[in-house]
């Protein structure tokens, strides 16, 4: 019997492209004797589309996946359960990779691909995370965080602080995005004002960070309560820093896998990423990155992506491909261990 997989992909997020882009790669490669596959779009306004169950026909372009269907009757969402046997959310940042949808899949009692609710939703936000690394005591860059709110009423107190306890240059954030969005670097008192006030139209949470200058090294972990890392990989930016533009543009970025780093430290980066994870109480998949700063051998966690990109192409599954797991291996991995995670719940 086959396995009926809901995919959900798209959303209200700026990485609406990205998402569609990784759902045909996944309808491409899964195994149609074993799957039997529905597609969920997430339109950009929100609405939810579902269509045919693709039986063992494949969309060819993105633009098949942009279906014309009507929006599901009333309460049927929830009852998707009935129609699928686990569902792989592939939906990037807000509303997707916070744990709103999965949110959404518990109420419905689905099995689904990735991390929970709690694990998504820390994730998302920056601030967050970097409280729980701080717990659990893993190495980080300094930060400071701050409402926007309070940005707004003192921001002379907000730059003072920042320039007392991080100085230049700095980094700063929304909490609560991903792909680089609204993430500037300033050099001083008047590009951090104009960063801020960037990052202020993306969040109401912000961050700033002191910088490092340092290689950019991932790694992959897979699994729920048993952890499997894959291979370290290192993203080799052309321009200043790892943007938007870079990361989806292929803009003159190079993935080296693996990495070419002391044993040692690829050795830390699995270790401190098993722990991060853990302390999240990850499961099924996160690409956890770091800034490895190669002069003073110091390495710092930089975040846990609970869904990262998930191409072929892209470093996660690219991570597991050199450590012996195939994409569409992968995939099967991934259900199999939202079926078990589902289980294990009771
Ligand atoms: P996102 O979730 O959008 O990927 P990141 O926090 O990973 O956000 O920041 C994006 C990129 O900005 C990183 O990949 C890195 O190139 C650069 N960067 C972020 N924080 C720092 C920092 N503290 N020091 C140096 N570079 C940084
Ligand atoms: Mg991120
Ligand atoms: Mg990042």
């Amino acid at each position: 019997q086959k396995i009926r997989l809901g995919i959900i992909y798209g959303g209200k997020s700026s990485e609406h492209e990205v998402s569609l882009r990784t759902a045909m790669s996944i309808m491409q490669a899964v195994d149609a004797n074993k799957y039997e596959v529905t597609p969920v779009y997430v339109q950009l306004d929100g609405a939810w589309v579902t269509g045919e169950t693709l039986a063992g026909q494949l969309p060819d372009k993105i633009e098949a996946l942009r279906l014309s269907a009507k929006t599901p009757k009333s309460g049927s969402l929830f009852a998707m359960n009935e129609q699928m046997d686990v569902v792989f959310p592939v939906v990037h940042g807000p509303f997707g990779e916070d744990g709103t949808i999965q949110g959404l899949l518990e109420l419905a009692n689905i099995p689904y691909v990735g991390t929970g609710v709690m694990a998504s939703a820390i994730g998302m936000d920056k601030w967050m995370m970097k409280t729980v690394f701080a717990q659990a005591g893993l190495p980080q860059v300094k930060y400071v965080g701050f409402l926007r709110s309070q940005w707004e009423k003192g921001q002379d107190d907000v730059m003072d602080r920042i320039e007392r306890e991080l100085g230049y240059p700095c980094f700063v954030k929304p909490a609560n995005m991903g792909s680089s969005v609204g993430i500037n670097k300033a050099k001083n008192r008047e590009e951090l004002k104009h960063a801020l006030e960037v990052a202020a139209k993306f969040d109401r949470r912000l961050i700033v960070e002191e910088f490092v200058q340092a290689r950019e090294l991932e790694i992959g972990v897979l699994g729920n309560e048993e952890l499997l890392t894959s291979v370290v990989g290192e993203v080799i930016a052309a321009k200043e820093f790892y943007d938007y533009e870079a990361k989806y543009k292929g803009a003159g970025t190079e993935l080296s896998i693996p990495a070419i780093v002391p044993e040692h430290v690829s050795k830390q980066i699995a270790d401190i990423a098993k722990q991060a994870f853990q302390a999240l109480d990850g499961s099924g998949l996160s690409r956890i990155d770091f800034f490895w700063d190669e002069k003073n051998d110091k390495l710092y966690i930089n975040e846990v992506n609970t869904m990262p990109g998930f191409t072929p192409f892209s470093m996660y599954p690219m991570l597991f491909q050199a450590a012996g797991v195939s994409y569409s291996e992968l995939i099967d991995r991934l259900v199999q261990l939202a079926i078990e995670r589902h289980a294990d719940k009771g």
